[in-house]
């Protein structure tokens, strides 16, 4: 018997922990998106990191046998230019501290990104994870919040999982922000609505159809609640079979794995 509830057309999966823990494949990725695709299921891939392009995802998706198109892929970053989209007009200067997810979706959405010199011009700022991030790059962003200037970020996951553990995280790196200047950004990325709903509309179904996929009931479920979507835990990455049964409001479907879900 199929643990999928009844009526669901479409899935918005997360990754790390639901398709790969670090470089490891869960499973037989490429049985699994066969069984998904035989049951007419659309997928949309949603992820809270920022710093990847869609494309760097489809070719990753690839590469363990799984086939799919940029659309597909919604990130944080993604998801928080969406949002500067529905407030400011194209050509707006942006300053964004973040890497080529962030930037490139920037840019392919007609914003115009300001280098850190000339940072005082940005009418909007918006940060995610940077591996070259600086004293200078968080002074700029703080004097401009600090002004006043409209303050958003991809994701709140203060930790970023590494073989070695966990380190700072966008979260992180943005608190130093809301310390020094006493204003919280607006979050894009999971628990937060706005990536969800990104990913509704690029699925094209209404949300009593949608089924979310996640292995984080803080991120994953409480953003699929959110919008009130159906919600699936997996247990393959961080959250335990405990901590769901526990979780409120109740989940509608815990299971061992994706293959297991869609089997
Ligand atoms: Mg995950």
């Amino acid at each position: 018997m199929s643990l999928l509830p009844e009526g669901i057309k479409g899935l918005i999966l997360d990754m790390d922990g639901v398709l790969w823990k670090a470089d490891a494949p869960i499973g037989d990725l490429a049985a699994t998106f066969r069984r998904i695709s035989e049951k007419g299921l659309k997928v949309v891939f949603a992820t809270n990191n920022s710093t990847r392009t869609p494309h760097q995802y489809v070719e990753r998706l690839r590469s363990f046998g799984v086939i799919c198109e940029d659309w597909q892929v919604v990130t944080s970053s993604l998801a928080a230019v969406d949002l500067l989209g529905k407030r400011f007009p194209a050509g707006t200067p942006i300053y964004a501290i973040g890497e080529a997810g962030l930037t490139q979706a920037l840019d392919e959405n007609g914003f115009t990104t300001l280098p850190v010199e000339r940072a005082e011009e940005a009418q909007a700022v918006v940060m995610g994870i940077d591996r070259a991030i600086n004293f200078q790059k968080l002074s700029e962003a703080t004097l401009l919040v600090r002004r006043g200037i409209p303050f958003y970020a991809t994701n709140p996951d203060k930790t970023f999982p590494t073989p070695r553990g966990e380190i700072p995280g966008a979260g992180s790196w943005y608190s130093i922000i809301v310390t020094a200047s006493g204003i919280e950004p607006i979050v894009a990325g999971k628990p937060g609505p706005a990536m969800m709903e990104l990913s509704l509309e690029r699925l094209g179904l209404p949300r009593e159809q949608v089924l979310v996929v996640g292995d984080r009931l803080e991120t994953d479920i409480a953003a699929g609640q959110a919008v009130g979507c159906a919600c699936a835990l997996v247990l393959s990455g961080v959250s335990s079979r405990e901590q769901a049964q526990a979780w409120l409001p109740a989940i509608d479907v815990i299971a061992a794995d994706l293959a297991t879900l869609v089997s």
